[in-house]
């Protein structure tokens, strides 16, 4: 079921999540809510946080915007970024592997506000997959953004505090 979206203000916004060390049937159950409140509200990325459960899990699927580009590489090779969504990350952890580029971004929880952000354009990505099985790529472009912005959720960053 689509979960209320909170907005800017809400305490939880800025609590770190808890990582996740047991994929439960309540976490799995949160991730099955979430894609479906992700895909009511036309979002491309929602975290945890969002629907006011402070914990490590993030939803993505770049699928719906076709005007920015974005890239996937699996053990060195290319690979196709539609096969792999939606994207469920459990825990993930982001390292830049390119210079910083200004995009644009808004965010579920801040309606009115897009703004340009100034992220690392291609980043390694480590996570747990919902299944539990550990995760490793890399990405660029749109899903690149996508990933830190759900990730900086998760540790109670919101994109406002990354504005110039
Ligand atoms: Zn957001």
């Amino acid at each position: 079921m689509p979960i209320n979206v909170v907005k800017y203000g809400t305490p939880v916004l800025r609590q770190k999540g808890a990582r996740i060390e047991t994929i439960t049937p309540t976490i799995k159950k949160l991730a099955a809510d979430m894609l479906e409140t992700m895909y009511a509200y036309k979002g491309i990325g929602l975290a945890a946080q969002q629907v006011a459960f402070a914990v490590q899990l993030t939803v993505i699927d770049v699928r719906g915007v076709t005007d920015r580009p974005s890239s996937l590489e699996l053990e060195g090779q290319p690979a196709d970024v539609s096969a792999f969504m939606p994207m469920v990350l459990i825990n993930p952890e982001v390292k830049p592997v390119a210079q910083a580029v200004a995009g644009p971004e808004g965010c579920l929880s801040f309606p009115e506000i897009y703004a340009d952000i100034t992220r690392p354009d291609v980043v390694d990505v480590i996570a747990l997959s919902l299944e539990g099985k550990p995760l490793q790529f890399r990405c660029g472009g749109l899903l690149a953004r996508v990933v830190q912005h759900e990730t900086d959720h998760l540790h109670g960053i919101l994109f406002i505090d990354r504005m110039d």
